[in-house]
């Protein structure tokens, strides 16, 4: 058994010693009956945050206003939280008041799918009060109770049901698609981060497209951040949303989903920070989608290939392949051939970094009896490319000789 589910159980069974109830919760119920691997294992209990704290020698108050703590046993993260009632929802997004109660039914009432408002004990009994097994069987997604309600509640809802439909390879219940359609424009109540969180996880399934064609289908552009604040209309998408399930890399995903919006790529860099993506990925995917954009199917003779790999390096160049055989529509073969000339070239090359070079910066400041400078960072960048491309070998007296001929050309 997965160590996660080990400590979880162990969990389970310290609190019903304790005379608390304690299941299983949410996700990783579902998970198993799909005979998938849970990312975590939720316990769910009626024992108050406080008591929970005590049971266990090592825990940390996690969420614990919202009655969530998180248990630590062998390394292993188990969050336990109390069973809750929410009321009183304010701005789409977060409840008012959130109450203790006895009751497990009236937990698995306030979440937000039948597929994840089910429990299982330690034993294996399921308590499924909403029908979710039988919707996972029908592969649906429906809300618990009264769809519309549920979504005006917490907005964030209506993107979790697309993420789920895509992750899961489900459909959206008729009566809860209709209701998404209906409360589309609150929408944008929901804080981008939430918007890229779920679209992070959207990339990272198989296929992507059936979470981001219902963004069109819908007409969900219009009400959902941060694509309201690009100040233009995001048109039908420039190229089959299904080109994207195609290609499995985060980045090259990033930058055809920009393509889809109709982001040219000299402009995706303030429509990347829109996402409030890290700054590396935003230098990164804009590159890669510019790469990609540009990249032609003429044939590419070896040095310049070379050239490409040691300026971008081999995994943003795969990236950018990727994004290229997408916007230009290129066949699975003439994909495969970039990509082999890209693997051959990179297998060619004697050396495809600076620190696999058999010289560094000091040992030609010694050899040159130099001060330091931004002349080392240029010397040895045009060694790179000599021993990269074949025409030095590399040999710390060879390159020490040619560095200090360059160094003469430098000055
Ligand atoms: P995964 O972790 O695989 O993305 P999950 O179902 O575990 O999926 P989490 O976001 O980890 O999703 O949430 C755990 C559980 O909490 C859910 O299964 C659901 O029961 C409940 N839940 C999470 N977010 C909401 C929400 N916005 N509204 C109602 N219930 C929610
Ligand atoms: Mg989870």
């Amino acid at each position: 058994m997965k160590e996660a589910r080990k400590a979880s159980l162990q969990v389970l069974e310290r609190l019903e010693e304790a005379g608390f109830q304690a299941y299983w919760v949410g996700g990783c119920v579902r998970d198993e009956l799909l005979n998938r691997e849970p990312t975590d294992y939720d316990v769910a209990t009626d024992a108050p945050p406080e008591k929970v704290q005590s049971l266990f020698a090592k825990t940390v108050a996690t969420g614990i206003q919202h009655g969530t703590v998180t248990v630590l046993i062998h390394r292993q993260a188990v969050e336990v939280t109390t069973f809750r009632e929410e009321t009183g929802y304010r701005d789409h997004r977060h409840p008012g008041q959130v109450q203790f109660i006895k009751r497990l039914e009236t937990d698995l009432a306030r979440r937000d799918f039948t597929i994840n408002a089910m429990a299982r004990d330690r034993r294996g009994c399921l308590i499924d009060p909403f029908g979710g097994e039988k919707d996972l069987q029908s592969k649906l997604v429906r809300a618990v109770g009264e769809a519309e309600e549920r979504f005006q509640e917490d907005a964030l809802r209506m993107v979790r049901a697309l993420r789920f439909c895509a992750q899961l390879r489900f459909r959206l219940d008729e009566q809860t698609k209709v209701a998404l359609i209906r409360q589309k424009s609150l929408l944008r109540y929901l804080v981008v981060e939430r918007v890229t969180q779920e679209l992070e996880k959207l990339w990272a399934t198989e296929k992507p497209s059936r979470g981001i064609r219902p963004l069109w289908e819908m007409g969900l552009f219009p009400h959902l951040p941060p694509f309201t604040r690009w100040g233009r209309v995001v048109g039908d998408p420039a190229i089959p949303v299904e080109e994207m399930d195609r290609r499995i890399g985060r980045w090259a995903r990033w930058a055809l989903f920009l393509h889809l919006c109709g982001v040219h790529p000299e402009k995706s860099k303030p429509h990347l920070r829109s996402f409030r993506l890290p700054a590396k990925d935003v230098e990164i995917v804009s590159s890669v989608y510019r790469l990609g954009f540009q990249w032609q199917l003429t044939p590419i003779d070896g040095r310049t290939g070379k050239q490409f790999l040691l300026t971008h390096g081999k995994e943003k160049l795969e990236s950018a392949l990727e994004t290229a055989a997408a916007i230009h529509r290129w066949d699975a073969e003439e994909e495969e051939g970039m990509r082999e000339a890209l693997i051959r070239w990179q297998r060619e090359m004697p050396v495809h970094h600076l620190r696999e070079l058999r010289v560094n910066g000091r040992s030609l400041m010694e050899a040159t009896g130099r001060k330091p400078g931004p002349w080392t960072g240029r010397v040895l960048n045009t060694l790179l490319k000599k021993v990269a491309l074949g025409e030095l070998p590399n040999e710390a007296e060879a390159l020490i000789e040619e560095g200090c001929r360059l160094v003469q050309q430098d000055s």
